[in-house]
Formats: C-alpha cells, sequence, structure tokens
C-alpha cells in the first residue's frame, strides 16, 4: 500500500523517532506547529478515527495509553499540551492513516 505513514512505520522512510512500542511509533513532524509537535501513529494501517474495527479496541487503548508516556519524553506532560486528531477530507486530514497530532512547548 503506498501510505507514507505505513512506510514510516516500517522505517522505509526515514522519521526522527521519539518513541516507540510494537504497535505505536511517535516522530517529530515534518512541518511543526508548534516548539514541540509529535505525531503518534498505529504501526498498523487505520485510515482515520472512524475506520476502527471492534478488534482494534485494544490498539486504541495502547494509543491513548502511549500519550502521556510521550508527553512525558517530551518534558511537557506535566505543563500541558494539546492532541488533535483531523477526521476525514472535512476535517482537514492531509495523511490517511490515523495519527494523533501531540502538540506543546507554548501556551495555546
Ligand atoms: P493531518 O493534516 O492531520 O493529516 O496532518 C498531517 C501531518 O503530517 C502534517 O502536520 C504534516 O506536517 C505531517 N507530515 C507529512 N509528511 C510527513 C513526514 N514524512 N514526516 C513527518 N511528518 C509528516
Ligand atoms: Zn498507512
Amino acid at each position: 500500500m503506498d501510505c507514507i505513514f505505513c512506510k514510516i512505520g516500517q522505517k522505509e522512510i526515514p522519521s526522527e523517532i521519539i518513541w516507540e512500542s510494537q504497535n505505536l511509533l511517535a516522530f517529530q513532524d515534518i512541518h511543526p506547529m508548534a516548539p514541540v509537535h509529535v505525531l503518534l501513529i498505529p504501526k498498523k494501517h487505520i485510515e482515520s478515527l472512524v475506520r476502527f474495527q471492534p478488534e482494534d479496541k485494544g490498539l486504541m487503548a495502547e494509543i491513548f495509553g502511549a500519550i502521556p508516556e510521550v508527553a512525558q519524553l517530551l518534558g511537557i506532560k506535566e505543563k500541558g499540551f494539546q492532541t488533535l486528531i483531523r477526521t476525514g477530507k472535512g476535517g482537514g486530514q492531509e495523511v490517511p492513516h490515523l495519527h494523533i497530532h501531540i502538540l506543546g512547548g507554548t501556551h495555546f
């Protein structure tokens, strides 16, 4: 499948990796919108939030569990941060592989 985030997840395309687990990867956004801007993705191809299947429930829990872990590594866990998930064209999603933006390092 010609999906850029699948390729990043499989390390076929380089990225600045922040954190990794068996099923997830967090890497620097190439066009940061804040001093800290990281994307968290499942390595499995899930197009968007509305394409989660019942069998992905565990993965969804892993994603939410990973957010504070990644925030801790980035030094923004206690200061506070934003998470952003764009869904579909109308939601401004440009890359059709689920990703959670983790934004921080400033006051929003
Ligand atoms: P979205 O509009 O929510 O789909 O966001 C896509 C995000 O992916 C944007 O913030 C881009 O800067 C980022 N992005 C696109 N290609 C890459 C890449 N190769 N490495 C890191 N971030 C990327
Ligand atoms: Zn993908």
